[in-house]
């Protein structure tokens, strides 16, 4: 493998340890294996462990027995959250007048030949926070349940007021989906998956592919906050204050996930208006939006009061750095999951093991990264970041003042094409070890299968930034601590469905294990140079080129308002914020003879930047959101929205708040320059 730049950066700095480190990162490359991240794919996916069970007080053990196994310092760390799981769910499709008897829908996703644990236990097909009921009403078909789906649905003159919505998967986040139609008067909503979006229009269906099958049910939270909702930024440790049931911000009416072969059965008895073409899907006949005839009778019970409070279990294993041990890398994954799970997310509880397997092997032959490594596996991820944020909201004072930066991975196997997302800073460092990993397809390095993908275009070879709907969120949206995550990623319509099976995966995800093994190599590159490096591995040039080039987002909207708001000073900020960081790279590239505590000076500097990006009250749309440099998009919960304070200002039509959080923002983009001035005053 080549020299890298980073390394010829380094050179000038410490020549020693640049060699050091090109050992260690060989050694760690060598021992991510196809046989160990198969068997531990096949001993976490023998049947669905939701959060709250036993079934995932196992997967704590195995875990926690695995990383001891390995010799590492291992430990875990319970809380008490409020889950509701559900005690009954059963729905019946009433025919058209003269309305015959109510036929009950089988809602057990049915088993698939060859897929042992398709016939096994199953999670009843629910929405995680859905309100109680049982309610009974005409159908009224809503498409994806947006909010301007709503606006069609008001021009179409129809409305889902005393109604039950029937709304399919895709485009947003499922709880903004029950929040709309809670807010336009539904008095329950399916939410099903259509075969457009993931069934037999994108392929081949399960078995016989890997897309949704007929049967197939994605599961889900509709909860749209982060962390446990009765202790909102704060941990729910014992004797923590906890908001009274009935003052939670979560669904009221019932929400049942459903498969399309279900959801056909209303689909298709709907009169009423034809619908927009972009609202028709992929089930064999025109869609209309209703009301009725066609009624759906809607149950549903979930645990209530202290029923619904369960313990989940985070698990942590940390190897202590040899040079800078108050410096931390934290690698995270999710290890709950309402079915098997073997994408969603034992590919990113297996990925975070075997990488700290390799750590440890490096450790116990004497190697130990600079900086501390911190292992973890996320408990309660699926009904709302739940099990990452609390102990986030537990450890943040710590977390402000030694994370360097924080590793997620989840769902990162399902397919052949590398995928990578990060903050900013942080995307040359991912576009960088791409270069030195193979490629699951055994062609050359992921890097060089990525470009041809993209026909030799380097300015092709985009890294998404981070919205909503992972671990990350706590790290870099509550605490503004860099983040990233890469994967690889294939067609898949199993998501969230018992078929996320040990078979699916070593039939379509990943047969030979080959992507495991590139992600873990990937992952554990990353977790090397930001351990390893002298210098934290940051690239605020790129970070203020990208910031710049985003703000023409903030123009379009404004100018869509027809303001005369300026966004110059943000602009000018940013770039000056650029200069200073290009000033800092060359003073690191020529330095010579830095000293321990001159260094320790730099990077605790370098780690102020993207701190001081955010501000304690937060979003004015959500307090918990600190950070100004991306959120998720509050009106769809999956987007991204880049400038969040100043983009919702101008969503929110009002100009005199939107050039008050631009001020706002220049400011600290300024106070986050001062930050690399500092870093580079502490290299001369
Ligand atoms: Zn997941």
């Amino acid at each position: 493998m080549r020299t890298l730049v980073l390394f010829a950066v380094l050179a000038s700095l410490r020549p020693v340890a640049a060699a050091a480190q090109d050992s260690f990162e060989q050694r760690l490359l060598a021992v991510p294996d196809t046989a160990s991240t198969r068997r531990m794919t096949y001993d976490l996916t023998r049947e669905p462990h939701v959060a709250g069970t036993p079934a995932q007080a196992l997967t704590r053990d195995y875990v926690i027995d695995k990383l001891r196994t390995w010799g590492l310092e291992a430990w875990t760390k319970e809380y008490t959250v409020y889950i509701p799981h559900p005690d009954s769910i059963a729905a019946w499709v009433i025919p058209p007048p003269p309305h015959g008897p109510a036929t009950a829908l089988p809602l057990r996703e049915p088993v698939v030949p060859g897929d042992p644990t398709s016939a096994g236990r199953q999670v009843p097909p629910f929405n995680g926070y859905s309100g109680d009921g049982d309610v009974s009403a005409d159908v009224v078909y809503v498409n994806y349940g947006l909010i301007e789906d709503y606006q069609t649905l008001d021009s179409l003159g129809t409305s889902v007021r005393g109604k039950i919505a029937i709304a399919r998967y895709g485009r947003s986040f499922r709880g903004i989906k029950a929040r709309e139609a809670e807010k336009h008067g539904a008095v329950g909503l399916i939410i099903y998956s259509d075969p457009q979006d993931d069934g037999y229009a994108r392929g081949d269906i399960y078995p016989k592919g890997p897309m949704r099958p007929w049967g197939g049910i994605q599961r889900g939270s509709i909860l749209n906050t982060n962390g446990d909702p009765t202790t909102p930024g704060y941990p729910s440790l014992p004797g923590a204050r906890r908001l009274p049931e009935d003052s939670l911000s979560i669904p009221r009416i019932p929400v049942i996930p459903m498969s399309y072969g279900n959801a056909r059965r209303f689909l298709e008895r709907l009169g009423g208006t034809s619908v927009p073409q972009p609202w028709q899907g992929a089930l064999p006949f025109r869609y209309h939006v209703g009301p009725g005839p066609v009624r759906a009778r809607l149950h549903v019970k979930t645990e209530r009061g202290a029923r619904a409070m369960h313990p989940i279990w985070d698990t942590f294993a940390m190897i202590r750095g040899a040079r800078y041990p108050d410096e931390w890398v934290v690698i995270g994954a999710h290890r709950d999951a309402w079915s098997p799970g073997a994408a969603d997310n034992i590919s990113g509880t297996v990925t975070v093991l075997e990488t700290a397997r390799a750590f440890a092997e490096l450790a116990r032959s004497g190697l130990r990264p600079a900086r501390t490594v911190i292992f973890a596996t996320w408990d309660a991820e699926e009904w709302g970041l739940i099990g990452s944020t609390e102990w986030v909201e537990e450890m943040a004072d710590s977390l402000v003042g030694h994370a360097v930066a924080y590793l997620n991975e989840d769902d990162v196997t399902q397919g052949p094409r590398f995928v990578g997302s990060g903050s900013p800073s942080l995307k040359p460092l991912i576009r960088e070890v791409t270069g030195l990993v193979p490629d699951p397809s055994g062609r050359g390095s992921v890097r060089a299968a990525w470009l041809e993908r993209v026909h030799d275009d380097t300015a092709a070879l985009t890294l998404a930034n981070l919205g909503g709907g992972s671990d990350f969120a706590g790290f870099y949206h509550h605490l503004g601590i860099p983040a990233a995550a890469v994967g690889f990623e294939g067609p898949t319509g199993v998501y969230h469905s018992m078929y996320d099976s040990y078979h699916w995966m070593t039939t379509f995800g990943d047969p030979g294990y080959r992507t495991h093994q590139a992600t873990v190599r990937l992952v554990a590159l990353l977790a090397a140079r930001l351990a390893n490096t002298d210098v934290l591995p940051f690239d605020y040039e790129a970070f203020g080129t990208e910031l710049s080039r985003l703000v023409a987002q903030l123009d379009s909207g404004i100018a869509k308002r027809g303001w005369s708001v300026t966004t110059t000073g943000l602009r000018d900020a940013l770039a000056r914020f650029t200069v200073s960081a290009r000033t800092f790279a060359a003073a690191r590239d020529s330095a010579r003879g830095v000293d321990a505590a001159r260094l320790h000076a730099v990077n605790v500097a370098l780690m102020q930047v993207e701190r001081r990006l955010t501000r304690p009250q937060g979003l004015v749309s959500r307090p918990w959101y600190t950070s100004l440099q991306f959120a998720s998009d509050v009106d769809n919960g999956y987007a991204t929205m880049a400038f969040p304070s100043v983009n919702e200002a101008i969503r929110y039509a009002d100009p005199a708040m939107t050039e008050r959080e631009l001020a706002d923002l220049a400011t600290r983009v300024d106070q986050a320059r001062g930050a690399l001035d500092e870093a580079t005053a502490a290299l001369r």
